[in-house]
């Protein structure tokens, strides 16, 4: 057998695979592990989704190849969802692409976009899946670091001259895993002069923008005068109606860069099981009380949590968006600290490092499991942090 390729070997285990074996390791010695550490929903999804999916499956048309550029039904109905929720025009002919979860379409886009040797600009801690799809792409990281004292948004006036001249790509994600930071419409509209002014192309992923709390609406790059001239949005079914499973997401927004990331897929996979594209029709015109109602149970689970933690010393700020806390670590290093946690309480909390330098010192936690086991986990956190 030859040698594998180099670039796999210096692809970094993916971080949730590492957490996985640590967990795998304690579950076989028998415990009864609180899983905080992949921002999995535990709900099921949303009964009228899978219901047309069913019907969608039964029906034979739906059994052949779907098309590349996605059903156009899908289409319309991420173009309704998009003026309804942002009063952003889409043409869905040439500026929305399905895509088989954002992960995927993330992890493409660099090889549509960059030459090998070209900068992306890459927020400091971010989705891990950012870095690889640049590292694949031959690309170069420049990482932006995200303090507390700026709202977790990149100061784009710190980076270096040279990085910003070979630079063609600005990620931004809002809002924020894993730091659960929310963008204003005014941080939006810095990026797009920046990006404007030195020619690069702004990647926003929007994962997260149906999960906040107390009223908070999370904007849009697309509804920023210029954001369509510079930008792409990425979208996820998966977080707001519990489909991690099903892989379904879109990408949306200035129409040559989505007719870049078309071609390029045209060459890789053959499009979304047309019935899944029928399910998401479903899921994007479910009413806004729905949604709703799954957010206030994150926002209870992130009560109980933290409200439990701060009564034992840990103060942590609540977050206003995203299922995920993010928490300096009361002491050691993230790892250190991530490590201790799942020995001494059976709890997995996601060492901050793993998502980028910047992440040192924190730790992320998912509210993905049940106010009651919340409420264990609280107890189990008193002996760690006696
Ligand atoms: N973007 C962010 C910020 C995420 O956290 C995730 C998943 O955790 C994704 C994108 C990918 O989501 P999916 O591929 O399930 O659509």
């Amino acid at each position: 057998m030859s040698p594998l390729a180099r670039r796999l070997r210096q692809l970094p285990p993916y971080l949730f695979v590492e957490l996985d074996r640590a967990k795998r390791a304690a579950l076989a010695h028998g415990q009864d592990v609180i899983d905080l550490g992949v921002g999995d929903p535990d709900q099921p999804t949303l009964p009228p989704i899978v219901e047309h999916a069913c019907q969608a499956v039964r029906d034979p048309a739906t059994h052949r190849y779907p098309l590349n550029r996605g059903l156009r039904a899908f289409r319309d109905a991420i173009a309704a969802w998009y003026a309804r929720r942002f009063g952003v025009t889409l043409d869905p002919e040439t500026e929305i692409l399905p895509l088989l979860g954002s992960k995927e379409g993330l992890v493409h886009v660099p090889l549509a976009l960059l030459n090998p040797g070209d900068v992306a600009l890459i927020p400091d801690p971010c989705y891990p899946a950012y870095r690889s799809g640049v590292f694949l792409a031959g690309g170069q990281v420049v990482n932006l670091p995200l303090q507390p004292a700026n709202g977790f948004f990149p100061d784009v006036t710190a980076i270096a001259t040279s990085a910003v001249r070979r630079a063609k790509l600005l990620y931004l994600n809002y809002p924020n895993n894993p730091t659960a930071a929310i963008a204003e419409a005014h941080q939006f509209d810095a990026a797009i002069r920046f990006a404007t002014r030195h020619r690069l192309t702004i990647i926003s992923d929007l994962a997260y923008s149906e999960l906040a709390f107390e009223g908070v609406r999370p904007p849009s790059l697309l509804q920023r005068p210029g954001g369509k001239r510079v930008g792409m949005e990425f979208h996820s079914c998966s977080k707001t109606f519990n489909m991690t499973g099903w892989r379904l997401g879109w990408a949306c927004g200035n129409a040559r860069l989505i007719a870049a990331l078309a071609h390029l897929k045209s060459h890789v996979d053959s499009g979304v099981f047309s019935a899944i594209q029928q399910a998401g029709c479903t899921a994007l015109q479910l009413d806004e009380a729905t949604i709703a109602t799954q957010c206030r149970r994150y926002q209870e689970r992130r009560d109980v949590l933290l409200e439990g933690l701060a009564r034992l010393g840990w103060q942590i700020p609540k977050p206003k968006a995203t299922f995920y806390v993010w928490a300096r670590v009361p002491f050691g290093s993230s790892r250190t600290f991530a490590r201790r946690v799942l020995t001494q309480a059976q709890i997995v909390v996601t060492p901050g490092v793993g998502f980028g330098p910047a992440g040192e010192g924190y730790v992320r936690m998912a509210l993905t499991v049940s106010r009651e086991r919340l409420l264990e986990a609280v107890e189990r956190f008193r002996q760690v942090l006696a």
